[in-house]
């Protein structure tokens, strides 16, 4: 595995200086928003998911940062923990996102789906539409400078797109109707089944780092 310091020399990261908030009468809007929302997804039973999870993943981090990294769904560790990204995936990310300077609390990370499918099964689409709602509203109270897509499924609903990984990584897309950039990285659960890809992801993270400069 490289060695993050190593990394960080070898692409010459910056430190990131934080979106001040400029309207703390706005940060209390936001902060009534969120919890409502949180408790409108703990309890929800849109879809047939809510009878096996153990908790609702809602997600986590700091909601005013520039940067939102979106996955795919919990999975077993996040259904036990009711976090997103946690376990070994969860510590191999927290690993890229030191590479770019930050530490997990720097930014807000969430997913397309908030309860688990059993046994890891990819999310079906009837899921993926009825669980929609909660990540836009997410995605419009962070309100991002750019939007990491973590892995296939997060890339292709974010960009509603099929093409494949290889066809999506390596450039910059946009999203929804404010254009918000939107990078697309493998899943660290993939990286930890073929670590030769890892470059690609460092790649792509310098391609993110150009867009926010
Ligand atoms: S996955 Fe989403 S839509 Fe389905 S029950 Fe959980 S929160 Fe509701």
């Amino acid at each position: 595995m490289l060695d993050t310091n190593k990394i960080l020399q070898l692409i010459g990261v910056q430190g990131y200086k934080l979106r001040a908030n400029e309207h703390p009468e706005q940060l209390e809007n936001t902060k009534g928003d969120w919890s409502e929302l949180e408790s409108e997804v703990k309890h929800c039973t849109k879809c047939s998911l809510h009878k096996s999870r153990t908790q609702t993943v809602f997600g986590c981090g700091n909601k005013d940062s520039d940067w939102l990294f979106i996955g795919e769904a919990p999975g077993k560790d996040e259904d036990l923990q009711g976090e997103p990204f946690v376990g070994r995936a969860g510590r191999l990310l927290n690993e890229i996102i030191f590479s770019i300077g930050l530490n997990r609390e720097d930014i807000y990370i969430a997913n397309i789906l908030k309860c688990r499918p059993p046994n890891n099964r990819d999310p079906s689409s009837k899921e993926i539409h009825l669980c929609s709602s909660y990540l836009e509203q997410q995605i419009r109270m962070v309100s991002p400078k750019i939007i990491i897509a973590v892995g296939r499924i997060a890339a292709q609903n974010l960009l509603g797109s099929d093409l494949t990984m290889g066809k999506l990584r390596g450039t910059v897309h946009s999203y929804g109707s404010e254009n918000i950039p939107l990078v697309v990285l493998y899943h660290p659960a993939y990286l930890l089944r073929s670590p030769s890809q890892k470059y690609k992801v460092w790649s792509d993270l310098q391609l993110a780092r150009t867009v926010m400069e």
